[in-house]
């Protein structure tokens, strides 16, 4: 039998940091450097320092005043320095005994007593000094620096660092870049003369080399993605002239937005094609993206396609359900058509009805969760998937919608309907892979910088207005301990026939504290209203109980419903006039601004209490207290988004995405924007000319994740 060999406890850290080939151990980059090149006298060091000094120690006792502490003077010739023990072992006290010569390393500080050092590190004097600076690395426990600064320089010696940069498409760049060998190697082990500055601010040549290698891989990757969508075929889906589309939006009780007929216009332009569509509709909350969901549906269903329309929960699901229901089942039934629900708590005996309608076409539009992308679910002839709260799908589920489309059974469309519109003869050839047309949609829009990097293979739609006669949502901050007003609020609000939402937070690490939480609310705020309808809702109520509650509320019997945050997306209850959202300095900022934009979608005006924990108002951070004024400030999801990005960084954005595709690590998109222009333009210049230099550089990059980055 092959002896297993066992995996050591360095080993498996350095699998746990993502370290796995030699190029990964080349690219795991100091955090920062420690110059132990150089032995410094006391009388030229500055405050603040980080400094090595030889020196003997002249005094070594235990004080107690104002501590505890190991109190050692040591004296290197030019001045004295006091070092300071909070905690030390017998063995250090006695390393630290009078006579002893020391080289020790520390921070400077300087005072009236003369210079001191806290903890600073220290071992005999004398022996050689290194010739570069000291790297230190970001590493997880079990890897001792000292074996992970071995693997690194092992790693960089033997990976391949060969260019992979086309000749002279560097020569533009200013500041200048060096090479990538030159750069990593002077990156772990940089000489001691550089300008500490400028590696930290990033702006070193050799930092300059790392970014653009960076940004180069991820618009490569984005723009093969793009590239290999375009080469497969779709269904053109057109509108015809006094069809489905045009009877939908007569029917409808209102004029589209400017904004919705622009970004109708951009999907219908999509859909036409025979490439298949692949956009993103952003537009902030309550900006109206259902109707232009539907209007897409409706040319594919007139076209003879059916059209799939997938939510994050059930009851935003159902909320789909029943607007569409609404505006297209009329238009529908003429036709024999149906519009088919799916979830995963539907009864067995419906489930099969529904699957059945499915399978046959007759349900030209079906609407769901997750269930919609199960196995047993055969498509006809899918021809369009929607997928709403597009951030909240992983990037297998997409790509399970995507897939459904049926490439075995060669569908085409209804008999009898759409004419010319369903052809898929296409110029991308009869044997290309077909893939349903689909479209994305969000409420967090996303940032330019980001749309034009991790999203750059997505065409995006911007819905930025909102539909005429609302009226801002006021926010106001108000500490918890003020609660008795937020229910006197509450009181004033119901007593006009108004409702009102009480949002708790999500506690990650209980969803056991998070019940207790919510139910305690909703048990107080019982007590503190009588003769009120108070409602819970939270995420581990069976699906018909939540089903009960949510109707109840729509249906305006209930006046106040506590939850967890399983109303965060979609719910549309125009009627309700007051949003309360408890903790609120646990939530980030786009969510809170989701939260926010369930109220305020009537005319009447409307609130928005954000609780904080006064108890805790010293400690709530800087970041928290930012997200919370930026709220106050500003109802424009555009602006908070910007925000999020400069509070947070670019992780909440990229949702699912996040899982498969590394964030950026070395550049910075806010800063190096003159690199993320470049290297757009690069990008399909060198896919086209220098395809194998393209895939090396990918692939060095990107390893095995590349397909996350197509979803
Ligand atoms: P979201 O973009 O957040 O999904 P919805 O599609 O739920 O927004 O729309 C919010 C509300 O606005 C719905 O009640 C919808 O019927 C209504 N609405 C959408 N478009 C218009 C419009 N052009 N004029 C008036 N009301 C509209
Ligand atoms: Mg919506």
């Amino acid at each position: 039998m092959p002896e297993t060999k066992a995996v050591s406890g360095p080993q498996k850290a350095l699998a746990k940091l993502g370290l796995a080939r030699d190029i990964d151990l080349a690219l795991h980059l100091p955090l920062r450097y420690e110059d132990e090149t150089r032995v410094v006298q006391l009388r030229d060091a500055r405050e603040g320092d980080t400094a090595q000094i030889e020196a003997t120690v002249t005094a070594c006792e235990i004080v107690y005043r104002p501590r505890r502490q190991l109190m050692v003077r040591v004296d290197d010739g030019s001045d004295t320095c006091v070092l300071r023990f909070f905690s030390f072992y017998p063995s250090q006290q006695k390393a630290l005994a009078v006579g002893a010569r020391l080289r020790i390393r520390g921070e400077l500080k300087g005072g009236f007593l003369g210079w001191q050092m806290v903890h600073p590190s220290f071992k005999p004097a004398g022996g050689e000094l290194p010739s570069a600076l000291t790297p230190v690395y970001s590493t997880v426990a079990g890897l001792p620096q000292a074996y992970l600064r071995k693997a690194v320089l092992g790693g960089l010696a033997r990976a391949d660092l060969s260019d992979t940069f086309p000749p002279g498409v560097t020569e533009t760049l200013r500041p200048a870049v060096w090479g990538l060998r030159e750069a990593l190697s002077f990156l772990h082990q940089p000489a001691p003369d550089v300008a500490l500055g400028t590696l930290e601010d990033r702006s070193h040549p050799a930092w300059q080399r790392l970014k653009a290698e960076e940004l180069l891989a991820q618009q490569l990757s984005q723009l093969q993605s793009k590239r290999e969508r375009e080469a497969l075929c779709a269904p053109a889906l057109t509108a015809r002239p006094g069809g489905l589309h045009e009877q939908l939006l007569a029917a409808l009780p209102f004029p589209l937005t400017a904004a919705q007929r622009r970004v109708g216009e951009e999907i219908a332009r999509d859909l036409g094609r025979s490439v298949p569509m692949h956009r993103l509709l952003q537009g902030d909350v309550g900006s109206g993206k259902t109707v232009v969901a539907a209007l897409a549906a409706a040319i594919a269903v007139e076209a003879g396609w059916q059209c799939a329309l997938m939510a994050p929960t059930e009851i935003l699901a159902e909320q789909h359900f029943r607007k569409l229901i609404g505006w297209l089942e009329p238009l529908f039934a003429p036709k024999g058509l149906r519009v088919a629900w799916l979830t995963g708590s539907q009864k067995k005996k419906e489930r099969n009805e529904m699957l059945a309608l499915v399978a046959s076409g007759e349900a030209a539009l079906v609407v769901g969760t997750h269930a919609v992308i199960q196995e047993q679910v055969q498509f006809r002839s899918l021809g369009l998937a929607i997928i709403d709260e597009q951030h909240r799908f992983g990037v297998e589920q997409r790509l399970a919608l995507r897939a459904k489309m049926n490439r075995d059974s060669e569908p085409s469309p209804r008999r009898g309907s759409g004419g010319e519109g369903a052809s898929t003869e296409t110029s991308n050839g009869v044997g290309a892979q077909r893939e349903p047309h689909l479209l994305m949609m969000s409420a967090t829009p996303i940032p330019r910088t980001l749309a034009m990097s991790y999203y750059a293979d997505l065409d995006v739609s911007t819905i930025d207005e909102l539909p005429p006669g609302r009226t801002p949502v006021v926010t106001k901050l108000i500490a918890d301990s003020r609660r008795d007003e937020v229910t006197a609020r509450i009181q004033a609000q119901v007593a006009q026939g108004r409702q009102v939402y009480w949002v708790c937070p999500l506690i990650e690490e209980s969803e056991a504290l998070d019940l207790t939480n919510a139910t305690a609310t909703h048990e107080a705020l019982s007590a503190a209203l009588p003769g009120v309808m108070v409602g819970l809702l939270h995420s581990r109520m069976p699906p018909a109980e939540k089903k009960a509650v949510m109707s109840l509320f729509t249906g305006g019997q209930m006046a106040v419903l506590v939850s967890t945050t399983v109303i965060e997306v979609g719910v549309d209850v125009p009627n309700a006039s007051l949003m309360v959202i408890e903790h609120a300095e646990r939530f980030g900022l786009s969510q809170l601004h989701q939260l926010r934009g369930r109220v305020g979608r009537g005319a009447s005006a409307s609130a928005c209490v954000l609780l904080y924990s006064a108890g805790e108002a010293g400690r709530v951070g800087e970041t928290a207290r930012a997200r919370l004024k930026a709220m106050v400030e500003t109802a424009d999801g555009f602006e908070i988004a910007r925000r999020d990005l400069e509070i947070r960084g670019p992780g909440e954005f990229l949702g699912a995405r996040q899982s498969g595709a590394p964030l950026l690590r070395f550049a910075d998109l806010a800063t190096d924007t003159a690199l993320l222009d470049w290297a757009r333009k690069l990008a399909p210049l060198m896919l086209d000319r220098y395809p194998s230099l393209a895939q090396k550089h990918v692939a060095r990059w990107l390893g095995g994740r590349q397909e996350f980055l197509k979803a």
